[in-house]
């Protein structure tokens, strides 16, 4: 104690809340940087695809004889970098609604019929590819349907993009105590081990999936952990580079019935 004109004063209060105050100043001042880099990031990957528009659109207006197939060229060009920004902006979207606090709905659904529908829908995303369905157990999860597709045809579009069409990818649900949990499994390049931490931040790419670029944006994980997260579950994955990548999703199960394959 600090003994000012003879009182004792016990300053351990003030220091535990100075403390605490600075602690909070760190985090709001991390906050403040990470959604700094955010809008820059965003406006960076904008950018690209707008460019090549605007880059195809003066050239059309510079030589409105074009040839037929340069014409079409640029036209699809054009109309893919426009369907590039048009994802990146739904996926943006989705992850402010995440961040504003969006409340997901709460139904309890069969999470094999909703991965059953994800992995009908992913069937035109392989290219060739032998895509799975593994056993699919019956559990029963409170949570959103359409969020809970979204997951799903996440992990499986990441599993078609970076396997080469002769692989295979490997959809299946079972049951853990009182979790549901559900697996992707692909036999594709895997990620490099240092980069496994950094999977889940936005708008990160692992080299290797850069330097092939299959279209990807960055945001696909942190929109599935975002959706993971909101339904009280946890999403991890598990790669041995060369060999594969698994993703794994846990939800809490709402009622336990009888495992059963399909
Ligand atoms: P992207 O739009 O780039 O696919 P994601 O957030 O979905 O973004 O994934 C982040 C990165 O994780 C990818 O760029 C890729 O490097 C790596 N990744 C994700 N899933 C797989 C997979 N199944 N196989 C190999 N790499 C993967």
């Amino acid at each position: 104690p600090l003994i000012l004109s003879g009182i004792a004063h016990d300053i351990t209060p003030y220091r535990l809340a100075e403390a605490a105050l600075r602690e909070s100043e760190a985090r709001l001042r991390q906050i403040n940087e990470s959604q700094k880099r955010f809008v820059s990031d965003a406006a960076h990957e904008l950018r690209a695809p707008l460019t090549a528009i605007l880059g195809n659109l003066e050239l059309m207006e510079r030589f409105p004889q074009m040839p037929p197939a340069e014409r079409e060229e640029a036209l699809r060009e054009m109309r893919q970098e426009a369907r590039r920004m048009h994802r990146l902006v739904s996926d943006l979207l989705t992850l402010a609604r995440g961040d504003g606090g969006v409340t997901v709905r709460n139904d309890p659904l069969p999470l094999g019929d909703v991965l059953l529908t994800a992995f009908e829908e992913a069937r035109h995303l392989a290219r060739g590819h032998d895509l799975r369905l593994g056993s699919l157990a019956q559990a029963q999860v409170l949570g959103d349907s359409d969020y809970l597709k979204q997951l799903a045809l996440i992990l499986l579009d990441n599993a078609l993009k970076y396997t080469p069409p002769d692989g295979w990818v490997e959809l299946e649900l079972s049951v853990r105590e009182d979790k549901a949990e559900f697996r992707v499994r692909d036999n594709g390049p895997g990620i490099p081990t240092a980069d496994l931490p950094r999977v889940f931040e936005r708008f990160f790419r692992a080299d290797t999936s850069r330097s092939h670029d299959p279209g990807g944006s960055g945001l696909g994980l942190a929109i599935a952990k975002w959706i993971v997260e909101s339904h009280k579950g946890s999403i991890w994955l598990e790669s041995e580079p060369g060999h594969g990548t698994t993703p794994v999703v846990q939800l809490p199960l709402a009622k336990v019935s009888q495992a059963s394959a399909r």
